[in-house]
């Protein structure tokens, strides 16, 4: 059976690309370095595929910033902004970075791309900009240099393309009045001509990727897919072109999937497993069927028996000949080695045999397909019982399996997530409590975690100062913090989360259930990266986890200090979730756990909590069908966590980075007593659906972009206030920066709040006459 990987991880095991290339941008490094440690990724790469003889090896799936800026360099559709940049004879690479972070030297301010999520990932890509007479060309030369220079090391690879009808999708019209995949008919001959070199060079097999099949796609983007896989099997009858899709089952494309003139169809069995049936039925005998059966956006062992029974149920439609074993997409979504993990404490041997990163999919891919084969041999039998027995032990473990939480979970009822009152009644009840003035000021919860915070952290994680140290600075911090809010006149202060390394990280230590690595890294954009939790059995909390902190920022003032929590399903977003239980469920494990330490927060004095939800958003499934399924869930889980709070208590949530028009509805029903956006970027323009739908609750439009070390005028804010006011009712709104400073400086934050809360009182005056 043949064997293939999708894509490999890039970052290197040691995140050796990151600081190459942080060091290239700093100008430490040459060009010439920066390449040779690509290379070194890029062959290490290679050998780990070799060693375990996957059929089918990728190349072009490396890329020192984004695959997607790549094809948008090979293609030549480089915006005219950047033109400066190739008549100065500026080198490739630093006109591909300049797309990438911008360019300010020489004279020159060119802004970035944008940048927005891979589908479902939180992998971000840098978005294509197209224009009306868009023209490409071929530009840069990588997916051939890639493939030959493995073809030097011996290895003849399978180049990877996005598809031509996905990549147009991905970008975005710049201009009015046209159709950007209507420009498919100037982008296919340079597709076209890359076939030809690489062709030439001896390649056989080349791997397209069109997620988009995945997707609710128009009449024209399938006509668009016909168009382009009919032209390539017209030009290319020799090569073999593998058509991959991922993320979601083909579903209603799945005819059109099947009658493209492909030889290899890639199918994502992971995260759509039901719709092999419809595949296999009627298969085309012409195509071959690769099964994406291990997963490759998450980090559990594969189950073999599960897998085989996919490989065999296929196997008895459409011959062993005509299947090929995969992961269900590019491993570039999973840490790169699980063998790194060689620490006992942070990851215990019992976890870690749960569990698989890229080079243990990439053997997991191997073994399947031995398993498969017909006599398969001693050493790969015993590979399958010893996985039978990880995955056996992982059904039954005590470290998993908590009754009494799952139990709590089934007794889960209704009113659990309804507030006792409904928010008018709220409303009052709070203005009694709170006393609150008309505009009230207030932050998203961090403060600027100065080097002096961060280095505080490190040397009590390294045990090099005592807790009590360690703990008196933070004392200090608060107390400053909250001395120096209470001066300035803002009205509901926060502690500034000092003690906080990340929003997730921060609660998942805490809690039963969570565990950490110390090298699971994952490429988010460019050099950056994240170590997401791994939520590997039933959550609960063992004690408080905030309280303390928030309880000790409440003494030192009469103001109302604003505890802050992160909401179950960022949480859940944001880590590497089971797969042996629904999201919901695992959701609402988090959402009790939660709704537990809010019945503390209050029971300590804290009459406001605020329950960070800004990945609410990003966990909309790709299919439109399947988003009010989970926004329902996704709402109930925040209410859950929220609920147990009286009517006194005022519920805060907030969100950054988002569209609201879409989900409006539910954003609504999650009933929050107050709401903190980000508008001030979009000058309150996000502002308006809250204003169309008449949303009841307050709600505080941030009027300070934290993105930018600029200090926003008190005018400009004003401004902004007035705006928010012609939207909504000067009685529902607040003032508040975007989102939380911890990536600002203390003299940024302070010029810029101390404007904020004089731009609120000036609102007050102007508009308490006119409520009057
Ligand atoms: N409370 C968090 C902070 O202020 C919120 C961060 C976020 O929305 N991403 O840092
Ligand atoms: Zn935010």
């Amino acid at each position: 059976m043949i064997t293939q990987v999708l894509g490999y991880p890039r970052i290197g095991a040691k995140r050796e690309l990151k600081k190459a290339c942080e060091a290239y941008w700093a100008g430490n490094i040459t060009e010439d370095e920066l390449f040779e440690v690509g290379q070194t990724i890029k062959k290490s790469n290679w050998e780990i595929q070799q060693q375990q003889a996957i059929n089918w090896i990728p190349s072009n799936d490396f890329s020192f910033y984004d695959q997607v800026l790549d094809l948008s360099l090979t293609v030549g559709a480089i915006p005219k902004r950047y033109q400066v940049l190739i008549d100065n004879r500026v080198s490739k690479t630093d006109l591909y970075f300049a797309m990438a972070r911008g360019y300010q030297k020489n004279g020159h301010d060119i802004i970035a791309m944008e940048m927005t999520k891979w589908l479902d990932t939180n992998y971000h890509y840098i978005v294509p900009e197209f224009t009306k007479n868009q023209e490409f060309h071929l530009f840069s030369s990588k997916i051939i240099d890639e493939f030959l220079e493995a073809k030097e090391q011996g290895i003849i690879t399978k180049p990877v393309l996005i598809g031509p009808v996905t990549y147009l999708w991905l970008g975005k019209e710049k201009e009015e009045g046209f159709n950007r995949i209507d420009l498919l008919k100037k982008l296919l001959p340079v597709y076209l001509n890359i076939l030809t070199v690489l062709q030439e060079a001896g390649a056989k097999n080349i791997q397209f990727d069109e997620p988009i099949l995945g997707l609710d796609i128009t009449k024209k983007e399938k006509a668009a897919l016909q168009e382009t896989y009919a032209c390539f099997a017209a030009h290319f009858p020799q090569l073999n072109i593998i058509l991959t899709t991922y993320f979601e089952g083909l579903e209603d494309n799945l005819e059109l999937a099947k009658q493209l003139p492909v030889n290899v169809l890639h199918v994502d069995l992971v995260r759509a497993p039901k719709q092999l049936d419809a595949i296999l039925n009627d298969f085309p005998s012409d195509k071959k069927l690769s099964l994406g059966v291990v997963d490759g956006r998450n980090i559990w062992k594969n189950d073999f028996s599960k897998s085989l029974n996919f490989i065999s149920t296929a196997k008895a439609k459409v011959g062993a000949e005509n299947i090929i074993i995969a992961p269900s997409c590019s491993l570039l979504h999973v840490p790169f080695d699980l063998d790194q993990e060689d620490d006992e404490q942070t990851l215990p041997q019992e976890l870690k045999n749960w569990l698989a990163f890229a080079k243990q999919k990439v053997q997991e891919v191997a073994t399947l397909a031995k398993l498969a084969a017909e006599n398969p041999s001693e050493e790969i039998i015993q590979a399958f019982e010893k996985n039978k027995i990880a995955i056996e032990s992982r059904k039954t473990s005590t470290k998993i399996h908590q009754p009494a939480v799952k139990n709590r979970v089934l007794a889960i009822t209704n009113a659990d997530a309804e507030r006792e009152n409904p928010f008018a009644i709220r409303q009052q009840k709070q203005e009694k409590a709170l006393h609150l003035p008309l505009f009230p000021t207030t932050t998203i919860g961090s403060f600027p975690q100065t080097p002096e915070v961060r280095r505080l952290r490190f040397q009590f994680k390294k045990e090099n100062i005592s807790k009590e140290v360690y703990e008196n600075q933070l004392k200090v911090d608060i107390s400053d913090a909250i001395k120096w809010q209470e001066e300035i006149g803002l009205d509901v202060l926060v502690h500034g989360e000092f003690e906080r390394n990340d929003m997730v990280e921060y609660f998942g230590e805490q809690l039963n259930g969570f565990a950490f690595t110390k090298y699971g890294w994952v490429q988010s954009y460019g050099s950056r990266g994240v170590k997401p939790p791994i939520i590997f059995g039933d959550v609960s909390r063992p004690k408080p986890m905030t309280v303390a902190w928030t309880a000790l920022a409440q003494s030192f003032t009469k103001k109302e200090v604003k505890g802050m929590l992160t909401g179950p399903i960022t949480i859940l977003q944001w880590s590497f979730v089971r797969d042996d239980q629904p999201r919901k469920t695992t959701a609402e494990q988090i959402a009790l756990a939660i709704r537990d330490e809010v019945e503390d927060l209050e029971k300590a004095g804290i009459n406001i909590i605020q329950i960070d939800e800004p990945a609410i958003r990003e966990g909309l499934p790709l299919r439109k069908n399947d988003w009010q399924t989970y926004l329902d869930w996704a709402v109930n889980a925040f209410k859950l966590s929220a609920a147990v709070a009286k009517d006194e208590t005022q519920i805060h949530t907030h969100m950054c980075y988002s569209e609201f028009n879409e989900i409006i509805e539910s954003i609504a029903a999650m009933d929050a007593d107050v709401i903190t956006i980000e508008t001030s970027r979009s000058q309150m323009e996000l502002l308006e659906v809250f204003s169309d739908f008449k949303y009841p609750n307050e709600i505080g439009p941030g009027v300070y972009d934290i993105h930018s070390p600029r200090v926003p005028s008190e005018k400009e804010m004003e401004i902004l206030i007035d705006k928010a006011v012609a939207l909504l009712s000067p009685r529902q709104l607040w003032v508040n920066p975007d989102c939380g400073l911890k990536t600002r400086k203390w003299e940024e934050t302070k010029a810029a709040l101390l404007a904020m809360v004089n731009a609120a009182k000036k609102a007050r005056k102007k508009y308490t006459t006119v409520e009057a």
